[in-house]
């Protein structure tokens, strides 16, 4: 297999040449390759997204007929759903069964924004009262140009479709820059497009390194707004380039959320959304609740019940039946998961379960789930994110200190809280300093609901109303009506106004 670069409504060769191996986790062999960009196609990349946007119909067509196209590559995703969810399994070790989940939320995040066009089209301009019966004046919104989207390995197809789907639907031109560890899936979504009609040059793929590529990308001052989703390191980078001749940025970056467990819930669901909040596609979850924090009386039995619970979890290739943890995404992901448990150790934690690799799987960048308690608030591994199958563990006396630990962070993207006492949820719910916050649960994500942190976690909002608005710009238009009172500009200068 061997994906080409999309460009102005074909796919071509790389300018350079150069390929990349894209490995399989479990195997840890090459399956496939893709195109490696470098500077000659971001231009040309750019320079056809510009043309299509600046004069291009895509912009200016009814809403209704872009909607259409989205409408069919939802449908072109759907038809394809097993021969796409194996892609993404093998390009990122994530269980089968996980990666149909993605798929199907891809194709749904196409239909949701085409049914989003159409509704704002239909809303159309807003008619704004000043209190001056001379001028009428209007609010739109119109789409903010071309768009540099960047997206990182954990979850490929989805976190494309979270931006393209949006930014197509508003009408803007896109140059999506996949992560070179997972490009397979997001080839396909270019094919899909050029099925659907949508003209030259509206949406581009570059695949590529993040230096050769992504680097040029938010460089270019043909990119009107950067959005972006990834690490915290690469975040500043691209609000840097974006800052130096003021362009747009969007930012969803990573976590380390707090999910705070009261003595009163049930403990057997409790351990099912704490398991699923970390280990679910190996704990490689910008959201992930990994910072565990439960209440004094029931926190040796909790951790009694988790140790059982993780050691009950298969590991394996994803495709193999029953697993419920594939393995990491790739070797040097694996090492920094590993580097971050021994920091754990070295800190004082006291491991629970876990720890290193499973002996019995020999091949493939598998890590244990791994559970530290009695965790130092000022340690590392409490702190920062390990982007791993790791929890992290603290007992806490009272309502108040709960929620005082739980926002001593610099992140703020998710937090949960469990117990039966709703009141008490919906309390701690105000209390918490992050964008998206889960009662009785842990990770549930609905495209219709806007998604994004607060603090370090990033800038703007992805997903529902907020994620289209995200691809707009607003512009006031006022109109002077011309009557008997013509003369405003000498009117209004009058002191007596
Ligand atoms: P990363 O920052 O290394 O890479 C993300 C993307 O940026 C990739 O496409 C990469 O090629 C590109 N890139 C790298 N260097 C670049 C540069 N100098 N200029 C422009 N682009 C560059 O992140 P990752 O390892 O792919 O993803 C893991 C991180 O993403 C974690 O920190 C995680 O929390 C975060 N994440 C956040 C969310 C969210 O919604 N908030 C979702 C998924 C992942």
């Amino acid at each position: 297999m061997r994906n080409l670069l999309y460009i102005d409504g074909a796919f071509v060769e790389p300018a350079g040449g150069g390929f990349m191996d894209v490995i399989d986790p479990a195997t840890e062999e090459r399956y496939a390759q893709a195109a490696s960009a470098s500077c000659a196609d971001v231009e040309a990349a750019v320079a056809a997204a510009r043309r299509a946007f600046d004069h291009g119909p895509w912009p200016r067509m009814p809403a209704v007929e872009r909607a259409a196209m989205l409408r069919s590559v939802a449908a072109a995703i759907r038809a394809d759903l097993e021969e796409l969810a194996w892609l993404e399994m093998r390009d990122n070790g994530k269980p089968l069964k996980e990666a149909r989940w993605d798929i199907s939320d891809a194709a749904y995040c196409f239909e949701y924004y085409a049914g989003v066009a159409e509704e704002a089209a239909a809303e159309g301009d807003v008619v704004q009262d000043v209190g001056d019966e001379r001028f009428h004046c209007r609010v739109r919104k119109e789409p903010v140009g071309v768009v540099g989207a960047i997206t990182p390995w954990n979850f490929p197809l989805l976190m494309a479709a979270w931006k393209v789907a949006p930014a197509l639907a508003a009408g803007c031109c896109v140059v999506l820059k996949p992560s070179e560890l997972c490009p397979m899936s997001c080839g396909a979504l270019a094919r899909y497009l050029h099925q659907a009609g949508v003209p030259a040059g509206v949406f581009n793929l570059l695949t590529g390194l993040g230096q050769a590529a992504g680097a040029p990308l938010s460089a270019h001052p043909g990119v009107d707004k950067l959005a972006f989703t990834g690490s915290q390191a690469t975040g500043t980078r691209i609000m840097q380039a974006a800052a130096r001749d003021i362009r747009t940025v969007s930012l969803e970056l990573g976590g380390k959320s707090p999910f705070i467990v009261f003595a009163d819930c049930d403990l057997d669901k409790a351990v099912e959304w704490i398991q699923f909040g970390v280990f679910w596609n190996q704990g490689q979850i910008c959201s992930a609740t990994s910072r565990l924090l439960v209440e004094r009386p029931v926190y040796e039995a909790l951790l009694d019940r988790l140790r059982r619970a993780a050691q009950r979890m298969v590991l394996g290739p994803g495709d193999r039946e029953g697993v419920q943890m594939g393995p990491i995404v790739s070797a040097t992901q694996q090492r920094r998961v590993l580097e971050g448990i021994e920091r754990g150790r070295a800190s004082g934690a006291r491991l629970v379960t876990g720890g290193g690799c499973p002996a019995h799987l020999t091949r493939g960048y598998f890590v244990e789930p791994t559970i530290f308690a009695d965790v130092p608030v000022d340690s590392w591994i409490w702190r920062e994110e390990v982007f791993g199958p790791v929890l992290c563990v603290r007992p806490f006396d009272t309502e108040e200190e709960a929620v005082a630990l739980a926002n001593d962070s610099r992140f703020g993207l998710a937090g949960a809280v469990m117990s039966d006492d709703l009141e008490r949820c919906d309390r701690v719910a105000g209390a918490l300093r992050a964008g998206v916050v889960w009662i009785n649960c842990s990770q549930p994500t609905f495209t219709q609901l806007p998604w994004g942190g607060y603090k370090a976690s990033g800038i703007g909002r992805e997903l529902g109303r907020h994620g289209y608005e995200a691809f707009l710009e607003v512009k006031q238009i006022t109109r002077f009506d011309f009557g008997s009172d013509w003369n405003w500009y000498q009117s209004a200068a009058e002191p007596s106004k």
